[in-house]
């Protein structure tokens, strides 16, 4: 059985906890490694290393510190193969879906290697008589970052590339269900040029998070996973004087107009909510066709794409749409939840349940499942899934379906099918939603825009990657500047307006 490491002071380092957590290959159900659940002590020696070698990274002029990331950008795609691999291994996803993970991370890094231009400070010259002022961006220091294990390539690289552009050193505590990218990505970045400790993956549980929380030396906290855990970081972390910000949970919308054209609103519905087994944070898990006539249509147009999915291992070919989910816990979660949408009333068009996968029996394979006629008491459309299961509420108006949308806690990504522009404009001025797609069912901002929900998906002020980024991994400090002749003449007591 493999044992994985940490990654402290540019090293493979073994756990000392004396605790690990198995990691599965989702496809056969088979432990394949596990991976050590540090402690407090191994989390303060990885911090007091990086507070070390921060000093002289910081020092570091930024257009140094983007080379070593472009270095990594070219190595990303080096090993592209090798990363998408060991990717679909741990996590189940198909190897096009594993690299698409890797990419959205490499472009987060490729706008990162412009921090020389986006650390550009503000000058006002002659802000009064003899007087400069100026603002620069500087580094917090040691900053730590959590992450879930549906994106174990991406999430990573949208918080260590920006906060390393902008010379601070960072600790991962990546989901220990998938963490041997993580520490790929780590090596990646020393082979590229990154100094020893200001890259540095800690492996663990709730343990590593508290005793990242409990630290007085790291001053930021990015956090990504499930609401209830992202309200207790930011909570705990916001306590003890740290910048934190969470991204949680989602239950995103797709409204789909009587206009829209029916195909490609139902293509784009699978794609959205059967794509790597439904568990992205920006799946589509409601639809909600406006009126009964274009809700029969759209049941009509998806049942039979849904049937036709193909639900497999990862090495079973790139037409496979969708593999496992990631744990048998999780499974047997979507099972449950599945079965309060029956008892609670709502219609199983399409039945994913007894699904079976020969020479896989063991894997943790969902078959894809399509309710009608859900409503918003039921426990399918209140609760995240994380599953191929899509349910469809039918609106009777456009109104309805936009309230619909509004009333949900939850308010990540959301997206409307329409040919009509006055609908999908007042759509995407109304919606108490972050990220809007008109026509495009995931609409995940590019690395130069920024990346975050509102509601109960999000808790902090500032959204991950683009110009956010390198807000929340610096902090400001303005200089007032005077280099007056006559400055004998007694101190001043009181403000005064520059002359
Ligand atoms: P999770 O909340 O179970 O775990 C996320 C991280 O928190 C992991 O590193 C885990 O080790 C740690 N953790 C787990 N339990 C903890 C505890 N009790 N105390 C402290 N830390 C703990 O989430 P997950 O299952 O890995 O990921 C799926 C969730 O992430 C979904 O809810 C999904 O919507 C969300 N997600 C959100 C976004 C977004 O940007 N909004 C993106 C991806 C995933």
């Amino acid at each position: 059985m493999q044992e994985l490491t940490h990654y402290i002071g540019g090293a493979h380092v073994k756990g000392t906890s004396g605790r690990f957590a198995d990691v599965y290959n989702p496809a056969t159900g088979e432990v394949q490694a596990k991976v050590p659940l540090a402690n407090g002590e191994e989390m303060a020696g990885a911090v007091a290393i990086a507070a070390e070698a921060q000093v002289g990274w910081a020092a570091t002029n930024p257009q140094r510190r983007a080379r070593v990331l472009m270095a990594f950008v070219g190595l990303l795609n080096r090993d592209m193969d090798r990363l998408a691999e060991a990717l679909s291994r741990e996590h189940g996803k198909t190897i096009p879906d594993a690299k698409g993970d890797v990419q959205r991370g490499l472009e987060v890094v490729e706008y990162c290697i412009g921090a020389p231009e986006l650390l550009k400070g503000d000058y006002t010259d002659a802000a009064g008589l003899g007087i400069d002022m100026y603002s620069m961006r500087q580094a917090l220091g040691v900053t730590a970052g959590i992450t879930p294990f549906n994106f174990p390539a991406m999430i990573p690289m949208w918080m260590f590339a920006p906060a390393i552009a902008c010379g601070n050193a960072f600790i991962l505590k990546p989901s220990e269900r998938d963490p041997s990218v993580p520490l790929m990505l780590a090596e990646l970045l020393e082979e590229a040029g990154l100094p020893k400790g200001i890259i540095q993956v800690v492996n663990g549980d709730k343990e590593a998070v508290d005793a990242i929380l409990q630290d007085d030396v790291i001053q930021s906290v990015g956090f990504v996973g499930s609401t209830p855990i992202a309200e207790y970081i930011y909570a705990t972390g916001c306590a003890n004087g740290k910048r934190v910000q969470c991204f949680g949970g989602a239950k995103n919308h797709m409204i789909i107009m009587p206009d829209a054209d029916m195909d490609q609103a139902a293509d784009a519905l699978v794609g959205a909510g059967f794509g790597a087994a439904g568990e992205r944070c920006m799946a589509i898990s409601v639809a909600v066709p406006v009126g009964e006539e274009t809700a029969d249509r759209l049941i009509e147009a998806l049942v039979p794409k849904i049937e036709k999915l193909k639900v497999g291992p990862y090495t079973a070919g790139d037409d496979v749409d969708y593999g496992p989910v990631v744990t048998s816990a999780a499974k047997a979660n979507i099972e449950r939840l599945v079965q309060t949408g029956i008892d609670q009333g709502a219609n199983l068009v399409v039945d994913g349940r007894n699904f079976n996968l020969q020479g896989y029996e063991d894997g943790f394979f969902v078959g894809p499942h399509l309710f009608d006629n859900v409503t918003p008491d039921m426990d399918i459309y209140k609760y995240e899934i994380f599953g191929p299961v899509l349910s469809t509420v039918r609106a009777g108006s456009y109104e309805e379906a936009l309230k619909l949308a509004m009333d949900h806690e939850y308010g990540n990504g959301t997206a409307i099918f329409t040919r009509d522009g006055d609908a999908a404009r007042d759509f995407a001025s109304r919606v108490n939603v972050g990220m809007i797609g008109i026509n495009v069912p995931i609409p995940v901002p590019l690395a130069y825009h920024t990346f975050g929900g509102w509601k109960k998906s999000v808790f902090g002020d500032l959204n991950q990657h683009g110009p956010d980024a390198f807000k929340f991994y610096t902090r400001t400090k303005t200089v007032t500047a005077r280099w007056p002749s006559g400055i004998k003449q007694g101190g001043e007591f009181n403000f005064k307006p520059m002359d």
